[in-house]
């Protein structure tokens, strides 16, 4: 049988307090009766605690864009992870392109963060994803591989239930240009079979994998047919409800 689908909505740097409130509580009113689709946003850091309110006792869940792996001491600027439990978080984006190229995450300090999140009960969703340089020099599956090595070096067998993968080509992010559906599912099938080969083949199926980049309601039909392809981190199109609510049907 399939998994639930997992959509996520990454607004990123967006939306005010009112925007979060109104957006939070049209979506967990949207979706009350779909048990179909695991249904998560990620607002900015300062108006979790609104938005975890809000959404507490609806099955809609509420994602960190980010979050340290330090549980306390002289990190000024930074939360954690128990910050994120006591709130009602349940997930986490962890190593997301734009941290590493504009707050330079490292391979090393995404692994980091995805334990200190399995620890804390947060499913981290792990980032990864190849540049259009890379991709063009053949380098997918290698940096994939690298990527995917620091994240499953700090993963053991029964946290794999808990953690989401999110692959997002850093070409197709905010550019329109999706990957096809089937340039999603072949990069999708590379990390399933790393998950694989150090866990086993049912194991790696317990894995959710997302795509990510330029997601919308025109192709969510055609990537979540995909064997591999377990949901979606939707950034733009997650703006407004009604754009995220077609994206979230579509998944269906
Ligand atoms: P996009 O962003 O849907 O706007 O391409 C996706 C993301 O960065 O998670």
């Amino acid at each position: 049988m399939r998994k639930k689908a997992l959509i996520c909505g990454n607004w990123k740097l967006n939306h005010n307090l009112s925007q979060t409130k109104s957006m939070v509580e049209e979506v967990s009113q949207a979706i009350k009766n779909n048990e179909l689709v695991e249904v998560v946003l990620a607002p900015v850091a300062p108006l979790l605690f609104a938005a975890c309110d809000l959404a507490k006792n609806t099955s809609l869940k509420i994602a960190a864009q980010n979050v340290f792996y330090e549980q306390k001491g002289a990190f000024t600027g930074e939360w954690s992870v128990n910050h994120l439990t006591e709130l009602g978080c349940s997930y986490a984006i962890v190593g997301h392109s734009e941290r590493r190229q504009y707050f330079n995450d490292s391979d090393e300090g995404v692994g980091k963060k995805a334990r200190a999140c399995l620890d804390g009960n947060i499913k981290p969703i792990a980032c990864l994803g190849e540049t259009l340089e890379q991709r063009e020099n053949g380098q997918v599956k290698k940096v994939l591989t690298r990527q995917l090595g620091a994240v499953l070096s700090q993963v053991k067998e029964s946290d794999l239930e808990n953690l989401v993968i999110a692959y997002e080509p850093v070409w197709a992010i905010g550019t329109s240009n999706t990957a096809t559906s089937a340039q999603a599912q072949e990069a999708h099938s590379i990390l399933r079979v790393l998950i694989a080969d150090k866990f086993g083949p049912d194991r790696a199926e317990s894995v959710h994998i997302l795509y990510g980049g330029s997601v919308k309601w025109q192709n969510i039909k055609e990537l979540m047919a995909q064997k591999d392809i377990d949901g979606a981190l939707v950034g733009g199109a997650s703006l407004t409800a009604e754009s995220f609510l077609s994206i979230v049907e579509g998944s269906i």
